[in-house]
């Protein structure tokens, strides 16, 4: 089969096979480099650590493994730089950052086969990785030249203005599962506003954060600007979150990594910015258009392998059309091929690792210890055809899987499972339907099906999440805020909302008359 994709001609395994061997020889011939002030460099004790593709488990690449003296140097570096960076004018940035988005785009299809191998995400879906994170760096470099503009707020005796300005150096943690879509989410916002950044990228899926470092030097970026250090969490992590010189951290992540940021940072007293887990639900009631929400509902959650924030977890149906409707996910579903990544036919690739496929896979006997029953999936997929590396025998796949039977007190409702695992449950009231909704510790994302007007705007109000989708799949929009209340995050993403975050509001009061001054000892 061939798959026509943007900006690409039609492609087919084979090809994608051969063209992705020979992307990914540079991080076999070389280990993979920190940079540090406009410099390329290995740790400083010369540690690094191995990459496997989850394909195969087989290693793709060694990556510097930064230690605490190569944090305090990229942090020493983006302190440096920043005074450089935020005084340049804000039109400057934005030729730099449309220089950027430019390069990426002309380099999208190594991008995309390169986060393939690393992360086992589906072509289908990484083909766009490369598109939407170039829009990113467009989006804020647009807004570039008035990120520093205020208001003037008036009152009697006084003209108040505010202004903006870039907070300074920003450490910018990244997870391992959409890796640069969601690191260019954080970065543009971050240079745009005219902070410098120390970059730690995941460590299970590192290769296209050392691309777009490159992309960076390439067009022109400043050294200091942008430092990236590669690492664990527990130690390269940890450092960057504790380091004096960094005034911020942009997070994205496991809730209870956030836990852990929040202290590590305390005693520098950072500003954070956090967008953590999800366990979202898709309401459908039984008035609307069940064809469409059922295709949503698969896409949002067997799309990605699962492995994505906003999925739709949890699938509140009402209970007059419960069967009707797990039925019909079930008949769509299981036509889903798992199989290699880089196969255009494949909807699911492998999940990230071994651990995370016995993390995901833990929840089908979960599920049965609960006695939900198991409507599709709930076992391994053994039977890969592959030839990458010679075959793909790695552990990590698994089929799209749907619980019914289910209520929200299990576990498998509760707890972000993160793979393409759903979980049922039927509702009776519209009450039922937000009570459920809401008893989880997330808030990220709720998808709502309803061809009642009222009962759309009812609903989506009740409903605690930071962004609600009513008839829709997750479709982004640059300008609107993205982010989760309760234990999926703090903050805002997008628009002007990402500038809050890596600005500093100042206010300066004029008085316009001589108003009475308390005259104290007088
Ligand atoms: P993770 O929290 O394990 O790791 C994320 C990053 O934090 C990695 O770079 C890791 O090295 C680093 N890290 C780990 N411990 C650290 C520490 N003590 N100090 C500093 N850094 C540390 O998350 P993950 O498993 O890579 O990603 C999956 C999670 O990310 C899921 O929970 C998912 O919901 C969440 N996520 C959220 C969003 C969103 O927008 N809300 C988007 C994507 C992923």
């Amino acid at each position: 089969m061939r798959v026509l994709i943007r900006g690409r001609k039609a492609v087919s395994l084979q090809e994608n096979l051969q063209k992705a061997e020979k992307y990914l020889k540079r991080f076999k011939d070389k280990p993979i480099l920190n940079h540090i002030n406009g410099q390329d460099m290995p740790a400083s004790d010369g540690k690094t650590f191995e990459v496997i593709s989850p394909i195969d488990l087989k290693p793709i690449a060694q990556t510097a493994h930064g230690t605490k003296a190569d944090i305090d140097s990229a942090a020493t570096a983006a302190k440096e730089a920043f005074q450089e960076w935020a005084g340049i004018s804000g039109v400057a940035r934005k030729k730099i950052l449309h220089k950027i988005a430019d390069i990426i785009e002309a380099r999208a299809e190594e991008i995309s086969l390169v986060e393939s191998v690393d992360t086992g995400q589906a072509i289908r879906f990484m083909a766009k990785a490369a598109i939407r994170g170039a829009e990113n760096f467009r989006y804020f470099a647009d807004m570039a030249p008035t990120a520093r503009d205020g208001q003037s707020l008036y009152n009697e005796s006084q003209i108040n203005i505010t202004s903006r300005k870039p907070i300074g150096a920003i450490g910018i943690i990244t997870p391992w599962n959409t890796p640069f879509m969601l690191s260019t989410w954080k970065i543009a916002p971050a240079l745009a506003s005219g902070c410098t950044i120390v970059h730690k990228p995941a460590e299970l899926s590192p290769l296209t954060a050392r691309l777009l470092v490159e992309i960076a030097t390439e067009a022109g970026l400043p050294k200091g600007v942008w430092n990236l250090v590669n690492g664990m969490g527990e130690d390269t992590g940890r450092a960057l979150t504790e380091h004096e010189a960094i005034k911020a951290i942009a997070f994205v992540g496991e809730s209870r990594t956030g836990t852990m940021i929040t202290k590590q940072g305390a005693d520098t007293l950072k500003r954070y910015h956090f967008e953590l887990g999800g366990k979202n639900p898709v309401i459908v009631f039984a008035n609307s258009d069940l064809e469409r929400a059922a295709d949503a509902a698969i896409f949002m959650i067997y799309s990605l392998n699962g492995e994505r924030c906003t999925s739709s977890s949890r699938l509140l149906v009402e209970e007059s059309i419960y069967d009707e409707f797990t039925l019909m996910v079930v008949s769509k579903a299981k036509n889903i091929k798992v199989g290699h990544p880089l196969d255009p036919k494949t909807v699911i690739g492998p999940l990230i690792h071994p651990t995370h496929f016995d993390k995901v896979t833990s929840y089908f006997d979960i599920a049965k210890a609960e006695g939900a029953t198991i409507a599709l999936g709930g076992e391994p997929v053994q039977d890969i055809e592959s030839n990458f590396h010679g075959n793909c025998s790695g552990n990590c796949y698994v089929p799209p899987t749907l619980f019914t039977n289910a209520h929200n007190k299990m576990r498998i409702a509760q707890e972000e499972i993160f793979g393409p695992v759903l979980t049922a449950i039927p509702f009776k009231t519209e009450q039922d339907a937000i009570n459920i909704a809401n008893d989880v510790d997330y808030g990220l994302a709720a998808y709502l099906w309803t061809d009642n007007t009222q009962q759309a705007l009812r609903v989506s109000d009740a409903l605690e999440a930071g962004m609600v989708w009513v008839n829709s799949e997750n479709l982004r929009h640059l300008p609107s805020p993205f982010g989760g209340m309760k234990y999926s995050g703090i903050g805002r993403d997008g628009g002007d909302w990402s500038f809050d975050f890596y600005m500093e509001t100042k206010n300066i009061g004029f008085a316009t008359k001589p108003h009475k001054i308390p005259q104290l000892g007088a």
